[in-house]
Formats: C-alpha cells, structure tokens, sequence
C-alpha cells in the first residue's frame, strides 16, 4: 500500500503554544493544517501515528498524535512532559529525530522523522527468527541507542521490536520515548512501566529502577531475536512475571555457548551482577565474546551493510507497513474541560 499525502486535510484548529525549534525543526509547525496527512502508519496505547507531508518544505514526517483526553485518563500526562523534553534533546542516529511539536485541544502532536522501513518486529516476524550473526548487527545498534541514552542519564524502559524501526537503508532507530526518564545515577524511579515480557524483576517487585532496567530488557530482546520469542512468554502474564522473578528460562539447542553466556549476564536479578550495570558499564557488553570481531566504530559509523534491507521506493512509501487503512488519522474523542486544558499548559 503506497501513501496518499492530502487525502485527510483537517480543519485549521484553535493553536495553543508552538515550541521554540532548532536546527532541523519544521517551519510552520503550529497546527495540522501545516502539514497534508496520509494513512495510519502504526498506533499504540495512548497514540495514533500518520504519514504527513510538511506542506512548506514537502518534508514527509511521521505524526504521532495522542489524545489529550486518553493521556489525562491513564494519567500519562508527565511522561507525556518527558517524552517531549527528552526528544527536544536527543541527537544520535540510532533514536528518531522530533521534527516539530505542537497541541489543539484535542491531541498533542509530535512531528517525527518518517522512518520507513517499518517496524522492525515485523521483520522479525517474517523471518520467525535471526542467525547469531544477524543478531548482532542489531544487537550492537541497539547497544549503541542505549549507551547514549545513558551517556544523558535517560533510561528508556520501553525496549522491545515494535518500538524499533527500521530506515531505508535497514540501520534501526528507537521510537517511543514515551517512558524515557531522566534518572541520574544513584537515584531511583518507581513507576511501574514497559512491557510485560520485558520487565526487569526490580520493577515488578517496585524496588525503585535505575538504567539497570534496561540492561535487562536489552538480554531478553538478545533471546527474542535468536529464539522468535521472549525468554519469559506465557499466554498469561502473571505467569510471566512468575517466570521473571524466579529466572526462570531454557534456551533453544541452537543458542551457541557465548549468547547464552552474555544472556545469564544479562537476565540476572542481583544488580551487583547484572552486565551493563558493574564498574565497567557497557564495556564489559561490548568486550563480550559474543560480540569478538565487532568493531565498535564501524557500526556507530554505519559501514556495514544491515542484514534486512527493506524495500522503500520513495520517502512516503508505507509497504513497509501494516494496513491501518480503516482507522481515521486523529482522534478527536473528547471535548475537554477548562481544567483539563490547563493541565497542557506550557506544552
Ligand atoms: P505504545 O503502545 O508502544 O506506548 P505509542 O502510543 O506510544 O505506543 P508509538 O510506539 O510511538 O506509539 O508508535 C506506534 C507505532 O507507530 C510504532 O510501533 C510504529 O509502527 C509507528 N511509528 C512510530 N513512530 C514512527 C516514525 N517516526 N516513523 C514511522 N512510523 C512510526
Ligand atoms: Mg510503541
């Protein structure tokens, strides 16, 4: 399915606040009617996200647009804040890049960079599972996303394959920053978030988390990727937290001796013990046999060739994903009171 940008104009809505931009930044970014909106690209828990045509510089951006009325509901409204600050921030081409950010009353709008060679999980999908060698390849990307993420003192708390997508070339970039958080070390947060087979055993147990967490999440993505399937999975997900908090998992015949190494490495409770989180950090995950012949600078540089690579004929081209094609672009669900507004106030 190719996009057609311009098939859903919006109305011009009431502008609220427009965020100060920098280099890269979108100018107008003020309101929908700056940009021609295409189909639904993807959508999540609290956000729907479509293919937009910036109409001044025809820039093709991803718009993700979460209802103000869904956020105040699940009470999303400071990860929301979050979300925004720490994509203002952010520069590293392994984490998508904010394009433009802006609010009616309805949704908050984050103008992203389109990436287009669809959600990695689908790849993965496709293929059921990755040989060692493959793996690695994204096992290094995505090392290097979380070892800037950290280097900002942000814990990301949302590692898993459909929060990592694909650009044409086939290099990864996290999305989602949704439960980013900047925790400096020594301190703690306590909200429990992420996704259920991804949970580090302090979360569940609410000890307070730390980086740490995502140390954990980075060794079951390793398993998801060799295996097809999560270390913990179980159809229901009290047994899956079960699983967690006893470690409780069996590797595949297939798993050589140095991932299954580098993953008890990883999946350990004990955060004395956990890889990633002792006094040589990330060092002692790069330095890993696993990863023996990878060279460091040559993926930060992105010199090797990516293992998958999509097909993408042009920047609006959507092939690389799933048909949302009977769900409308935004939602506009709830009309907001005054006091609810005013909880979007400075945004
Ligand atoms: P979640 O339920 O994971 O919290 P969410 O509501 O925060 O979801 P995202 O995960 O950010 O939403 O986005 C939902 C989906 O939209 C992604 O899984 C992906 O398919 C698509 N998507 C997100 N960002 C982009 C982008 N920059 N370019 C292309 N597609 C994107
Ligand atoms: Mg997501």
């Amino acid at each position: 399915m190719s996009a057609t940008t311009g098939s859903h104009e919006q109305p011009k809505p009431a502008q609220h606040k427009v965020h100060s931009t920098h280099s890269g930044r979108l100018e107008p970014c003020t309101s929908l009617a700056d940009f021609s909106l295409g189909v639904v690209l993807g959508h999540g828990s609290f956000g729907r996200v479509t293919l937009g045509k910036h109409k001044a510089t025809k820039t093709v951006c991803a718009i993700k647009a979460l209802s103000k009325a869904q956020i105040i509901k699940n009470q999303q409204v400071a990860h929301l804040r979050a979300e925004r600050d720490i994509l203002k921030i952010v520069d590293c081409h392994f984490i998508v890049k904010l394009l433009g950010f802006f609010h009616d009353d309805h949704c908050v709008y984050f103008v992203l960079q389109c990436v287009n060679g669809g959600e990695f999980f689908r790849h993965l999908r496709a293929r059921g599972r990755l040989t060692e060698e493959h793996a690695r390849f994204y096992a290094a990307e995505v090392l290097l996303a979380f070892q800037y993420f950290h280097s900002k003192e942000i814990v990301y708390r949302d590692l898993k394959p459909e929060n990592i997508l694909l650009d044409n070339k086939g290099h990864i970039k996290m999305t989602d920053l949704g439960f980013c958080k900047i925790v400096p070390a020594a301190k703690r947060t306590y909200t429990l978030c992420g996704t259920p087979d991804y949970l580090a055993p302090e979360i569940i147990l609410n000890k307070g988390h730390g980086k740490a967490v995502d140390w954990w999440a980075y060794g079951v993505l390793l398993y998801e990727l060799m295996a097809g399937y999560p270390p913990f999975f179980d159809s229901d997900v009290t047994n899956t937290y079960k699983k967690i908090l006893g470690g409780r998992f069996t590797f595949p015949p297939h798993f050589s001796i140095s991932s299954r190494d580098l993953i008890r490495k990883l999946l350990v409770a004990d955060l004395s013990k956990r890889y990633g989180c002792l006094a040589s950090g990330v060092d002692d995950i790069k330095n890993h046999p696993w990863f023996k012949g990878t060279d460091w600078g040559a993926a930060e540089a992105l010199v090797h060739e990516p293992p998958i690579k999509p097909t993408v004929k042009s920047p609006d081209d959507t092939t690389n994903f799933d048909d949302y094609s009977s769900l409308p672009p935004i939602l506009h669900d709830h009309v907001l009171s005054k006091t609810e507004q005013a909880m979007f106030t400075g945004f």
